[in-house]
């Protein structure tokens, strides 16, 4: 089912988390383990995530140093075609502008749909972490909303490749992300929202948020994305802390404050065991008032651990 009927058809909110494809050389049974952990509190769809090829420096074989290109976690098409056809739960699988050119895009689209999976949530993808800036690869999107055009085009018959007689239209529910902090690259939260607009203009049904540990700044974005015309579900998502140097980390890389009121916590903890214990609360606290609010689901980011997700769904969920 597509993540959109399945929010409109539930009065309550809903459970969803996102997994990680296991590391190359890692089998699969590590995705079925976290799975088969959460599989209890009935969620109602698994994202899995898209990775593209990072440029790694290693010793080169005459000395010195040579950069290659590695893919750590391949197989999120696989990965989400054999969830669905273990667990019966419908998958979300993220697709990305970046290191896909039009036609590869419409090739991965084309999979999905024989897969029988309706559902993706669209990125443009990370910034080179050595340059900062994001480059498509030729041929391919620079920014999300263009990747939204073209599957929007698909559900409508118009293929990238225009040479088939009949094409037949996909029937894909598209998902986009949005920042209640703002984008890191975005020179302004208003600039970033307009731009949140163009994706959902152009064919996505719902928005899932970057994790944020502050409930207002998610309702401030949701009531921020409602004065500029964005009507559809905007699902907030939610990590816990685990470790004291997250309060460092998470800034840094997702643009998300952590509020002083959990800095001061994380900082009296002894130890990460008690941080761990912390991020569970913390992560309750903002879940139990979210579901009071009616949002129409809660998303987790697992990063692969299950337990403590477990942890905060039997009391939420
Ligand atoms: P966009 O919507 O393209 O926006 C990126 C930036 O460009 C923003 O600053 C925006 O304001 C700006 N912008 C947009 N359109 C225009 C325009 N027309 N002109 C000028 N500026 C514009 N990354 C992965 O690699 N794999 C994943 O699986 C993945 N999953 C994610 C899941 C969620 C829920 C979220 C929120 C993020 C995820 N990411 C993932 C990270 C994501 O790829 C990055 O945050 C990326 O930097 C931006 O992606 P986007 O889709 O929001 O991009």
């Amino acid at each position: 089912m597509k993540v959109i009927d399945i929010i409109n058809n539930s009065k309550t909110t809903q459970f969803s988390f996102e997994l990680l494809p296991p590391l190359k050389g890692n089998n699969i049974q590590t995705i079925f383990d976290t799975i088969d952990k959460l599989a209890e509190f009935s969620p109602a769809y698994i994202n899995i995530t898209y990775h593209r090829e990072e440029i790694v420096s290693r010793p080169g074989v005459s000395g010195g140093v040579e950069f290659v290109k590695v893919r750590r976690r391949p197989g999120t098409v696989s990965v989400a075609a054999a969830i669905q056809q273990r667990y019966k739960i419908d998958v979300v699988p993220h697709l990305i502008c970046g290191g896909f050119d039009m036609q590869e895009t419409e090739d991965a689209l084309i999979d999905l749909d024989f897969l029988n999976i309706q559902n993706v949530l669209v990125l443009r993808g990370d910034a080179d972490k050595i340059t900062g800036k994001f480059e498509p690869k030729v041929g391919g999107h620079r920014h999300a909303a263009d990747l939204v055009r073209q599957i929007s085009n698909l559900n409508k018959g118009i293929y990238f490749e225009s040479l088939m007689e009949k094409p037949e239209p996909t029937d894909f529910c598209i998902g986009v992300g949005g920042y209640p902090e703002k984008h890191p690259e975005a020179p302004n939260f208003e600039s970033d929202i307009q731009h949140l607009k163009e994706k959902v203009d152009a064919g996505a049904s719902y928005v899932v948020t970057q994790m944020f540990f502050d409930n207002k700044k998610y309702f401030d974005f949701v009531n921020e994305c409602r004065a500029i015309g964005i009507t559809v579900p905007i699902i907030p998502g939610l990590k816990p802390i685990t470790v004291k140097d997250h309060t460092n980390i998470l800034p840094r890389v997702f643009n998300t404050q952590i509020p002083q009121e959990l800095v001061r916590e994380i900082e009296k903890c002894k130890s990460n065991k008690d941080v761990y214990q912390l991020g569970i609360e913390w992560t309750t606290m903002q879940a139990k008032e979210l579901k009071a609010a009616n949002v129409p689901a809660i998303h987790f980011y697992t990063m692969g651990r299950p337990n403590n997700i477990a942890q905060i769904a039997k009391i939420i969920f």
